[in-house]
């Protein structure tokens, strides 16, 4: 598959349905342990697939007249989470965030799941566990796991962030 090309991605039923940026973009994929993902998912973990901001926002008219959007607020970073996902089924679809100053934070995320699974090289994505001091589940000797963000790689901007505030 090129890597021109966006992975295709839909919800449960099918009203969503798009590309995500040319996936040469992606800045990788992770399973996510924090307590926001478990809620979200309604599940031990989130896996998502991501890719700088600049390269989804602004969403095109068509696409953001069929989403519905649900805002969080992190209390523990400060950030606004922007939740999409589709009225009809409810499937959560992508997730953005906004820093307290309004500025969008640099990488954005899709719910890997939604992606047709023929698409993406599930083995080959080689996902970390992040947040995994908050895991609900046991972890496998030999995955990669950060406690929180890893040092470099996908989140290192955001994680540079919050030592300065620490
Ligand atoms: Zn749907
Ligand atoms: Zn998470």
């Amino acid at each position: 598959m090129s890597q021109d090309q966006g992975y295709p991605l839909s919800c449960q039923c099918g009203h969503i349905s798009f590309k995500t940026p040319p996936r040469s973009l992606s800045r990788g994929m992770a399973h996510c342990h924090c307590t926001l993902c478990q809620k979200q998912s309604a599940s031990a973990f989130g896996t998502s697939l991501y890719f700088p901001s600049s390269s989804v926002f602004p969403l095109s008219p068509e696409l953001e007249s069929k989403l519905s959007l649900y805002k969080h607020n992190d209390s523990e970073s400060g950030n606004t989470m922007y939740c999409y996902f589709c009225p009809k089924c409810g499937v959560r679809i992508m997730h953005s965030g906004v820093k307290p100053d309004g500025e969008m934070r640099e990488v954005m995320s899709f719910k890997t799941g939604l992606i047709d699974g023929k698409e993406l090289d599930w083995p080959g994505m080689k996902a970390k566990h992040i947040w995994v001091r908050s895991a609900v589940m046991p972890l496998a000797e030999g995955w990669e796991c950060y406690e929180k963000y890893p040092d470099g790689g996908m989140e290192k901007k955001e994680e540079e962030e919050r030592k300065g505030k620490e």
